[in-house]
């Protein structure tokens, strides 16, 4: 018998049920008061700083969107252009670093499984299924993972567990096309290889993250003692595993111009088309087409359209919480007779199954 394609597209929605903030939640927690070891205080304060100067923002208030936030960073600091006399370009460079250390921080910061998302995998077990995940966190593979230890994952692009160097491409592991970029990634600009963690406490992100001299653009006072002191860990501890570069966190930002021609992601964009044009089921779970992701857009809608004349049928689930705007996006975007919208959130949308 013949495994059914079924392709998982998963927005901040999914996250969610894990107990994950949403991007509304965001906002409050960048500059929250919780995150309070030395390094953290740096961070916070250089955060609230540019939020001030560039924004008007003042304590207590609503922060701008984070698209506004990274757009006008990546697109000064990705011309060579200042911000304002404060904002110079490597500065821009050393926040961005912060706010996406922060951004992790807050997604570290909870966490719990959920019954809704085991019972959902647990369910498509026998499929043929893969993975489009819009978010950076690891939601999904914690929970592939309590399922199944055994089973690997494949992220696509050539990459290596950070301890064992096991390879994280597996032909016979879990499609996952991580569309963003991932938490538990570390990537080589060397020798341009990607490096994760599935299961690790502290996360990878926490030691490769940081710039040491980013601290002085902020804090003149902040050495590289201090910085040394306060993040816990050894510099050999960020080195590539195979030529010794320092390694760096793997992401593409909230920003409108998020950047994919880094190494990773056209070989995943490329994958994640593939997937989606030959799934015979596609599941949306809390993703709401958001205008930024334009791109991602146009690839669904690629995909969608690649066999259309050869009458592939294919059934399209649509799972969200209460959100009239985002059905009424979806029922534009692909025509309303041919999205099942379930509007009562995930645990409804399994109990129906
Ligand atoms: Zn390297």
């Amino acid at each position: 018998m013949t495994k059914n394609k079924v392709a998982f597209i998963l927005g901040a929605g999914f996250s969610k049920c894990a107990d994950l903030p949403v991007q509304k939640e965001f906002s409050t927690l960048l500059t929250s008061d919780e995150f309070s070891n030395p390094i953290d205080i740096v961070i916070t304060n250089a955060i609230k700083d540019f939020l001030k100067d560039v924004f008007g923002w003042k304590e207590k208030r609503e922060i701008p969107t984070l698209e506004d936030i990274f757009t006008f960073i990546d697109l000064s600091a990705g011309s060579g252009h200042h911000l304002g006399i404060k904002y110079k370009p490597n500065r821009l460079r050393a926040l961005r670093r912060m706010l996406t250390y922060r951004t992790f921080q807050i997604i570290d910061h909870r966490f719990r499984y959920s019954a809704d998302i085991e019972k959902l995998l647990k369910l498509y077990k026998k499929e043929d299924c893969s993975f489009v995940v819009m978010n950076w966190d690891i939601v999904l593979e914690k929970h592939l993972q309590t399922i199944d230890r055994s089973r690997k994952i494949n992220y696509i692009t050539p990459s290596h567990d950070w301890n064992n160097y096991e390879s994280g491409n597996a032909q016979d592991g879990i499609k996952i096309c991580k569309m963003h970029g991932s938490s538990n990634w570390a990537y080589c600009e060397n020798c341009k290889t990607l490096f994760y963690l599935l299961d690790e406490k502290l996360s990878l992100h926490k030691k490769v993250g940081l710039v040491k001299s980013d601290f002085r653009l902020f804090d003149e006072t902040f050495t590289d003692k201090h910085f040394d002191g306060s993040i816990g860990i050894h510099p050999n501890e960020k080195q590539c595993r195979i030529c010794n570069n320092s390694v760096a966190s793997h992401i593409a930002t909230f920003s409108y111009r998020k950047s994919f021609r880094t190494a990773a992601y056209p070989a995943i964009w490329f994958e994640a088309e593939n997937i989606l044009a030959n799934a015979t089921k596609w599941i949306f779970i809390g993703y709401s087409l958001p205008e930024a992701d334009f791109e991602l857009k146009h690839l669904i809608k690629s995909a969608e359209l690649r066999l259309k004349h050869k009458k592939l049928e294919r059934e399209i689930d649509v799972v969200i919480y209460q959100d009239d705007i985002t059905k009424k996006k979806f029922q534009n975007f692909f025509g309303a007779e041919k999205v099942n919208i379930f509007d009562n959130g995930l645990s409804n949308y399994v109990s129906s199954l």
